[in-house]
């Protein structure tokens, strides 16, 4: 496999761009494999990367039913960040991020990790306490963080509406530095290519349709491509884990499914500098700029039920208005494209890295819509859990008990009602 670098690149420029090997190979499924994870989505991908990179697993298949990055992969809004504040994601997303710092080195691929800053606004004397608490909180724990006033943020952000008539005026903001947004695709790209290296098997267009149990035990996954058996089943599918689960006959999970939208916008000149989020009253709003120059923002998650990729009108206007209000100079800004992922809410908003009823069946889930920058972190610690068949300790709380036990570890803890997990 070539290895990427700027003389590869001069190399091949010089000699009809000839020596450059197919990213990823397009094997057939195998009769069997010692771990087979199903969802080439981000999570699913970063876990065999890290069950054969660190742990030395050499037989995995991953299985997906469309193309490889095709879901939630890659219809993200790219942001990353680790502002959290309870024990379990906090260390959970600071490791995360710590990963996401040598990414395109570890993976030979520029995935375009972009540490530009992420800017909480604030309106409130007590939402302003509020974040002084989360990130004193994590800057006494090794992450960074910092207030900024409005002079501060003036001068960093001049384009936000400080006008005098503003709804909503703005006292300033909660800044993590380190944080930024990355290329979503990039991320599948480069996590498909460095596993594929490793001898994973990434299986596309294979439909997981079935599980079949001996028991406490799955022995094998039905798909359309023919019977694949595995000593060890790992589900990384996102919004369609209920769906798995229902065909391993588990019961209920404490996920529902919804859907998120994303914009972008035709593509403009530098504007904005940083990742900014806006938050009060009803409103849910974050936006960013990509390297193309295109707006991408987004708002909340559709306010009904679906498996289906698609959004509906109602939220588009919500997020206009959110849009012109904290960036009124976006209001003649044409809108190029909105799209819609389908979503692993679950009921307090953290995830799910664990162990299931099956012995040998491992559930990776619930991201709500923060699962882009968990991605190194839920594949490194979810290879760990089935190589190892014991969570690490960070992760020890991402499980299915955690309600009958009472733990919380996400400050919001917003449920049962997935809407509130803004
Ligand atoms: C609009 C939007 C904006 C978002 N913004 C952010 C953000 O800014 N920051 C952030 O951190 N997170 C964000 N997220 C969330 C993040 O994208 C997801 O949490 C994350 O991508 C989910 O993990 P994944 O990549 O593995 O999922 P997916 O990419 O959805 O992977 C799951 C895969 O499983 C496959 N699959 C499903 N069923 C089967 C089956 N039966 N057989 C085989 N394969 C199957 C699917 O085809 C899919 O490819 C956003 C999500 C959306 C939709």
């Amino acid at each position: 496999m070539t290895r990427y670098s700027a003389w590869s690149v001069f190399w091949n420029g010089l000699t009809g761009q000839k020596g450059w090997d197919r990213a990823w190979r397009d094997p057939e499924p195998k009769a069997e494999y010692d771990v087979v994870i199903v969802g080439a989505g981000l999570h699913g991908l970063a876990t065999a990367y890290y069950l054969a990179k660190n742990h030395g697993v050499r037989n995995i298949a991953v299985v997906e039913k469309g193309y490889l990055g095709g879901g939630n992969a890659g219809r993200n809004t790219t942001i990353v960040r680790s502002n959290y504040m309870m024990p379990g994601n906090r260390d959970f997303y600071e490791h995360s991020l710590k990963l996401w710092e040598n990414l395109s080195h570890d993976l030979n691929y520029n995935v375009m990790f972009s540490q530009r800053a992420h800017v909480s606004l604030f309106h409130s004397p007590a939402s302003r306490d509020a974040a002084a608490r989360r990130y004193n909180t994590m800057r006494l724990t090794d992450t960074d963080g910092e207030l900024w006033s409005l002079d501060e943020l003036k001068r960093n952000v001049p384009h936000l509406n400080y006008g005098p008539n503003s709804r909503f005026p703005i006292l300033g903001a909660a800044v993590q530095k380190r944080a930024g947004t990355a290329r979503h695709d990039a991320v599948a790209w480069g996590y498909a290519r460095a596993a594929d290296q490793h001898g994973v098997d990434i299986i596309q267009k294979c439909e997981v349709t079935g599980v079949i149990r001996d028991g406490a035990r799955v022995t094998g996954l039905e798909t359309t491509r023919g019977i694949i058996k595995g000593k060890k089943v790992g589900f990384a599918v996102a919004g369609n884990t209920s769906r798995l689960w229902g065909m391993a006959e588990l019961g209920k999970l404490p996920i529902e499914t919804h859907k998120l939208q994303a914009f972008v916008s035709e593509p403009l000149k530098p504007l904005l500098d940083q990742v900014v989020v806006f938050g009060v009253g009803g409103a849910h709003f974050y936006i960013s700029q990509s390297d193309k120059g295109g707006m991408v923002f987004g708002g909340d998650i559709d306010w009904y039920k679906s498996y289906a990729q698609r959004g509906n009108l109602p939220i588009v206007q919500d997020v206009a208005e959110c849009a012109t209000s904290i960036l009124p100079c976006l209001g003649r800004v044409r809108l190029l494209r909105h799209w819609s992922g389908v979503m692993d809410m679950s009921m307090d908003g953290a995830p799910f890295i664990c162990k299931t009823p099956l012995d040998n069946l491992y559930l990776n889930a619930g991201w709500n819509y923060g699962g882009f920058k968990a991605t190194p972190a839920s594949g490194w610690y979810f290879a760990d859990l089935i190589a190892n068949d014991r969570p690490a300790r960070v992760v020890v709380n991402h499980d299915l008990t955690r309600f009958e036990r009472g733990v919380n570890i996400d400050e919001r803890g917003a449920g049962p009602d997935p809407k509130l997990h803004g």
